[in-house]
């Protein structure tokens, strides 16, 4: 029978975790972390995130703030800001919350943010730290996804992982750390040119989907006993919900789940570890910072 790879219940437990280190080092006097959000123009989804992620913060004891500038700034201010953020000793790690508005440059800002505040683990610096195996901010959603599968001991060494979806911010990052020593997965990445994509998950032991196509993998397409990993989201509307919408993945579970050893539900899953991954990278800030 499935078994669940419950992203909630292991959150709030490394939430515990995270709390009590920062309980334990303010009380010897050192500053508590400082986590903080650029968040640009009035956009709902960039919203919820952004106070989600200041919830989680006020949570475990950090310090958060939020630094809002409208729809219409240009690419210079918000740099200046990025500026101000980069020199402000008070502040271990922040975000650019993203999309950002067409006349901005995304890399331009991303790049402009400081190696050693950037905790999203965006920047170039970064991601090449995390190629090289070298110490780094690894960005929140594949890291969260090598937790789930540590804390729960799913077996990975020598396991075919197939990943589905070579994004920046997921797939080409996740397929990277389970490809690593520790973790000894042999990787197959797939994308939208890849042909015969279903002989291909039909032969992953690991299964990670992230491809931004609600219910896409179905049962056919997933091998007896996987472990898979859901990471897509999508808000559908239904009339039988108070709030008018269900959210879904990128895999039917409704028909997937019985074939799998493990699964992460949707939401549920991989989502609370996305957050949690940035704290753990503000605490690691802030330890760098404050000794
Ligand atoms: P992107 O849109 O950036 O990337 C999607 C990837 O899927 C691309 O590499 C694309 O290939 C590939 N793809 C698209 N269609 C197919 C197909 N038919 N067959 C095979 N591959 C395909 O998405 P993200 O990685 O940013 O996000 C993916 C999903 O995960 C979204 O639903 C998003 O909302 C969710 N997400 C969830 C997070 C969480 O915390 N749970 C965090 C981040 C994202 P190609 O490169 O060839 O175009």
């Amino acid at each position: 029978m499935v078994q669940l790879l419950d992203g909630k219940a292991l959150a709030l437990q490394i939430k515990e975790e995270i709390a009590n280190e920062v309980r334990q080092r303010t009380a010897e006097g050192l500053r508590a972390p400082h986590l903080a959000a650029v968040l640009v123009g009035d956009d709902g989804a960039s919203q919820t995130y952004v106070a989600s992620k200041e919830k989680a913060s006020h949570e475990v004891g950090f310090t958060s703030s939020v630094y809002r500038y409208p729809a219409n700034t240009t690419e210079e201010q918000l740099l200046d800001a990025i500026k101000f953020l980069n020199e402000d000793p008070e502040i271990d790690g922040y975000i650019v919350q993203l999309p950002l508005p067409k006349q901005i440059n995304e890399q331009h800002i991303i790049d402009a943010i400081s190696p050693d505040k950037d905790v999203d683990g965006f920047t170039s610096i970064n991601v090449g730290r995390m190629i090289l195996s070298e110490d780094a901010f690894v960005s929140a959603t594949p890291m969260g996804i090598c937790t789930l599968l540590k804390r729960y001991g799913i077996e990975t060494q020598g396991k075919h992982c197939v990943v589905v979806g070579r994004s920046n911010i997921v797939g080409t990052p996740v397929a990277n750390l389970l490809s690593r020593k520790g973790f000894d997965c042999t990787v197959t990445l797939c994308h939208s040119k890849t042909q015969n994509l279903a002989e291909i998950t039909r032969q992953a032991d690991i299964l990670i989907v992230a491809i931004g196509k609600p219910e896409f993998i179905t049962a056919d397409m997933v091998k007896e006993g996987a472990v898979l990993v859901d990471v897509g989201i999508h808000r559908i509307p239904d009339d039988t919900k108070k709030s008018g919408y269900r959210i879904i993945g990128d895999v039917k579970h409704s028909e997937v789940d019985s074939k799998c050893s493990w699964s992460t539900p949707v939401p549920g899953g991989v989502g609370p570890l996305t957050i949690v991954s940035l704290l753990q990278n503000t605490l690691k800030a802030n330890k760098k910072n404050i000794r």
